[in-house]
């Protein structure tokens, strides 16, 4: 079958690149690299050259590419059934549901599909909670700035990016801006109307934003005393990648409703979730929300393989002592190439000196040493391997910083 798209025979980088720009909206910015093929903490290239993978899709991909857990799990259910739709009852939904809510001590679960729509069901839930329970409509929700919590567009009604909202209005009401990690601010801004606090534990596309100490606790306690709901952004933060299941755990907060997404899908489909107290999702009816692939046979398969992977503690282990070996080498390099380090667990975000390259500067670079990142905003990297990386290869490319960095 021939297409518009075919042209002469398509080799290089540049054929494939070309490709891209001219048939695929120009929403992204790619460093010019086109991978062919993936495995655990490496990719290839089409011209055979191998990176390693410093991003993991943005945490999408914690446990590396092509798990052979995840693979099996899927071709197994690719064998079975794939999409039932929730009009009818499926072998694996009910075992998806329970066993996350068991990894996250939580007891239900809203299975969706991408992370923005566990965020847009999060906001929803919270709002219907509020109309039945406490008789409030209409009420409001306190989100922090800096936030990045999807691009739909309720979520970038309050978002702080003007890149991600200008043109895209008008926009959603019932959203409080304050500014993330000053618990004062947070305690002025919660009233009687407020339904619910929205906040990532800790900020990843603000570059791994770490607040201080004591605000998750206090923010916990501000949404108790005025019987408000705290919902935690996990999406980015959870399912091990700071050492814990939860980002949150760190301070032994508990959130009312979490939003799950990236590595829940084990790298291999976009699954997402809600999990959270009965008391708040139970609230939701039939009919009153939904999605025709959310829960499907597959995302469940794969889902339940991703907790099962989380339940023997071995990912966490990592994240915690490859995270401290990463921060100490890290830490090194402030002063010289760098300005700051932030972040927990195998998570950082680092910002190059000023003087120095820019983040992209610094990405081009890095690939050319065979090393994939991305900034986050103009001079901040951030830093995600997979868990599964080895300490060798999570040197190789912290050599490859030290040196691209240091060129300043
Ligand atoms: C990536 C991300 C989202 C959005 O997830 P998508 O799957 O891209 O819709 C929401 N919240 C946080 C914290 C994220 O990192």
């Amino acid at each position: 079958m021939t297409t518009l798209a075919d042209g002469p025979a398509r080799t290089g980088p540049a054929d494939f690149i070309a490709l891209d720009e001219r048939w695929s909206t120009h929403n992204y910015h790619p460093l010019p690299v086109v991978i062919a093929q993936a495995e655990g903490a490496w990719v290839t290239d089409v011209d055979g050259n191998a990176y390693l993978d410093f991003l993991a899709g943005y945490s999408a991909l914690n446990f590396g590419h092509r798990h052979p857990d995840l693979l099996a799990a899927a071709v197994e259910q690719l064998g079975r059934v794939t999409l039932t739709s929730r009009a009818f009852h499926h072998d694996q939904l009910g075992l998806f549901c329970s066993e996350l809510a068991e990894l996250t001590g939580t007891d239900m679960v809203l299975p969706m599909n991408t992370g923005a729509e566990a965020v847009e069901s999060a906001i929803k839930v919270a709002r219907k909670w509020a109309c039945q329970v406490k008789g409030i409509t209409e009420g409001e929700i306190v989100v922090a700035s800096g936030n990045f919590h999807g691009r739909t567009t309720t979520i970038v009604s309050f978002s702080t990016d003007e890149t991600a909202r200008a043109g895209f209005g008008p926009f959603t009401p019932g959203f409080v801006v304050v500014p993330y990690g000053d618990a004062a601010a947070l305690a002025e801004a919660i009233t009687e109307r407020t339904v619910a606090v929205l906040l990532e534990p800790i900020q990843g596309e603000a570059g791994v934003v770490v607040p201080p100490d004591g605000y998750l606790t206090k923010a916990r306690g501000l949404c108790d005393e005025a019987g408000a709901l705290l919902i935690a952004d996990e999406i980015q933060s959870g399912l091990a990648r700071t050492g814990t299941v939860f980002a949150l755990d760190h301070e032994r907060v508990t959130a009312d409703l979490y939003t799950l997404g990236k590595a829940l899908g084990g790298g291999i489909l976009p699954v997402s979730a809600v999990v959270g107290k009965a008391k708040v999702l139970g609230v939701l009816r039939p009919g009153e929300h939904g999605s025709t692939f959310g829960g499907n046979p597959l995302a469940c398969a794969v889902g339940r393989a991703v907790v099962g992977l989380l339940s023997t503690g071995e990912f966490q282990q990592r994240s915690t002592a490859l995270g401290a070996h990463l921060h100490s080498r890290l830490g090194e390099l402030v002063g010289s190439g760098l300005s700051a380090v932030r972040g927990r667990g195998l998570w950082a975000g680092v910002d190059i000196a000023e003087g120095g390259l820019s983040g992209r500067q610094a990405c081009e670079a890095l690939m050319t040493r065979g090393v994939l990142c991305k900034e986050t905003h103009g001079s901040t990297l951030r830093l995600a391997p997979p868990l599964m990386i080895s300490e060798r290869d999570l040197d190789q490319g912290i050599d490859a910083l030290a040196e691209v960095v240091a060129v300043a």
